[in-house]
């Protein structure tokens, strides 16, 4: 219980930061139990065939509160491999919607990362899966749950850069790119389909409240903005076509493109000003992102202003 609450409480900070709206914390409060979905709603989490991608489904999400992060499904002659797992509560819903499409039992679970709305019942597969996740994964959970006698659900099985998964003749990598939303975070790459899952590394569209998604560094957690645009440079690299992002739609490596420009221009302008000597309390006036359409909060700037001066 302390890991969820601890999460909860970085993921409250971190919308309240990214929002600036006290409603926000309504819809957080509810990633402890199951929230209450309209129709088109259930809809549009209901899961669904790639297309052109043989035997990758999407089990969609869209936000941090209400729906969790995007759950890719890849279903194999020998099992089912997932990347993600959205909530505590979420087992029931992501087994009764996976044996819709398949009787293959689930054998394989890979964290993006740690964050309670995408490795959120790690616990629950345990005993019919094998869970990975990156060492980072595993010492956060472990940090950020303390003395609790609770399962944390921290991966058993780690690995540093780089790992991979064969099942049922299929490859699936996990590549550890450098540091970014977290220090934890892996690319999931399916190179046989030409698809990828981000994890929070990018993120992109609205909530299913309508708010907008912004990029969020988990500082508390090792996360970066500098090294960032880096890490993307690095899935960039990777031969892809389709991308599965933390949250939001299925698109295409031009948005990865695009959101990699924006973080540039974002840590670029910050550090212009820094060099101009602009201070940590007018840095949020002086800074211009308005073209960006991410609608970072003054403490999110203020984060990122520390980093880069940190030396
Ligand atoms: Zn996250």
């Amino acid at each position: 219980m302390k890991t969820m609450k601890t999460m909860r409480l970085n993921r409250v900070t971190s919308a309240l930061l990214v929002l600036g709206l006290v409603g926000a914390a309504l819809g957080v409060a509810t990633a402890q139990q199951p929230p209450t979905l309209t129709p088109e709603q259930l809809d549009r989490l209901t899961i669904r065939p790639i297309p052109g991608k043989e035997g990758l489904y999407l089990l969609p999400g869209f936000d941090g509160s209400l729906s969790g992060g995007n759950v890719a499904v890849l279903v194999t002659g020998e099992g089912v491999l997932i990347v993600d797992n959205k909530f505590a509560y979420s087992y029931d819903n992501i087994t009764r919607q996976i044996a819709s499409v398949t009787t293959q039992p689930i054998r394989y679970v890979l964290n993006t990362h740690h964050h309670f709305d995408h490795a959120g019942s790690n616990a629950d597969f345990m005993p019919q899966a094998q869970v990975i996740g990156h060492e980072n994964v595993r010492v956060n959970m472990l940090r950020n749950a303390g003395p609790s006698a609770d399962p944390v659900g921290a991966p058993p099985i780690t690995f540093s850069d780089k790992t991979s998964v064969f099942l049922g003749g299929v490859p699936v990598e996990a590549h550890h790119l450098g540091c970014g939303h977290t220090n934890g975070d892996s690319v999931i790459y399916f190179p046989d389909q030409q698809t990828v899952h981000t994890g929070d590394l990018f993120i992109w569209g609205n909530r299913l409240d309508g708010s907008t998604l912004a990029p969020f560094i988990d500082y508390d957690n090792g996360g970066c903005a500098a090294d960032w645009i880096a890490t993307l440079d690095g899935l960039l690299q990777l031969d892809f076509d389709t991308v599965i992002p933390g949250h939001g739609p299925l698109l295409n490596k031009a948005e990865i493109r695009i959101f990699r420009d924006k973080f540039d221009h974002l840590v670029s302008r910050i550090t212009a000003l820094i060099d101009a000597g602009i201070g940590r309390d007018a840095i949020v006036s002086e800074l211009d992102i308005n073209d960006l359409n991410w609608p970072l909060a003054p403490a999110a700037i203020q984060a990122i202003y520390d980093e880069l001066t940190s030396g």
